[in-house]
């Protein structure tokens, strides 16, 4: 099964994908963190990253691509993977498409994570005032996340109508208790 989780920074993606690692024994892919381990290792990539990335702006689409079409080809992700962070564009969404065709692999959910940008701005407040600077990502501040939503609205959000109009996509409710969106996801997932 495979499965793409949209939706605004801080919306829960991650949180929910490791929930669905733990439940449905896939593999996370994780776009952010795998630019993140970038920029651990100090590597090009990871200097280049780490300028976008602070800047809340978006990598560029041919890098992304190529990371996720290295990804997807390892045998770990046979069984299953949760794309986390990607697509982030139409061009991404539309050479995934291409990727999955090419390797003949199946897409079978996409559910966007719904939340207000009111709620993020408020989560990342309460973020910011409760972890130690130490433990913060350089990206979670409120400056940042202005830049993230922008960037969002402008070149994310396009890709919902992408797949709302191939019948694919599937909302919930991420203003609701991590539990309950869980919950939620789980239920899109057994309806098949
Ligand atoms: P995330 O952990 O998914 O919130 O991603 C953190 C940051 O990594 C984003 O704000 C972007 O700068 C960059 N990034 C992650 N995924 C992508 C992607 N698919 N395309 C472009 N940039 C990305």
């Amino acid at each position: 099964m495979n499965i793409i989780l949209l939706g605004p920074p801080g919306a829960g993606k991650g949180t929910q994908a490791k929930i669905l690692v733990n439940e449905q024994g896939l593999v996370q892919l994780s776009t952010g963190d795998m630019l993140r381990a970038a920029v651990v290792s100090g590597s090009a990539l990871g200097q280049e990253a780490k300028i976008v990335m602070d800047a809340g702006k978006l990598m560029p689409d041919d890098i992304m691509i190529q990371i996720i079409s290295d990804r997807i080809s390892q045998q770990d992700c046979e069984n299953g993977f949760i794309l986390d962070g990607f697509p982030r564009t139409t061009a991404q969404a539309e050479a995934l498409d291409r990727m999955l065709g090419a390797k003949i692999l199946p897409l079978d959910h996409v559910i966007e994570i719904s939340v207000n940008d009111t709620v993020l701005v408020d989560r990342i407040n309460i973020r910011v005032a409760e972890t130690p600077e130490a433990d913060r990502r350089d990206d979670d501040n409120a400056e940042t996340l202005k830049h993230r939503l922008e960037v969002y609205h402008e070149q994310t959000a396009p890709i919902l109508p992408y797949y709302e109009s191939r019948s694919m996509l599937k909302k919930v409710d991420g203003m609701q208790p991590i539990d309950d969106v869980s919950k939620q996801i789980e239920a899109i997932i057994t309806a098949g």
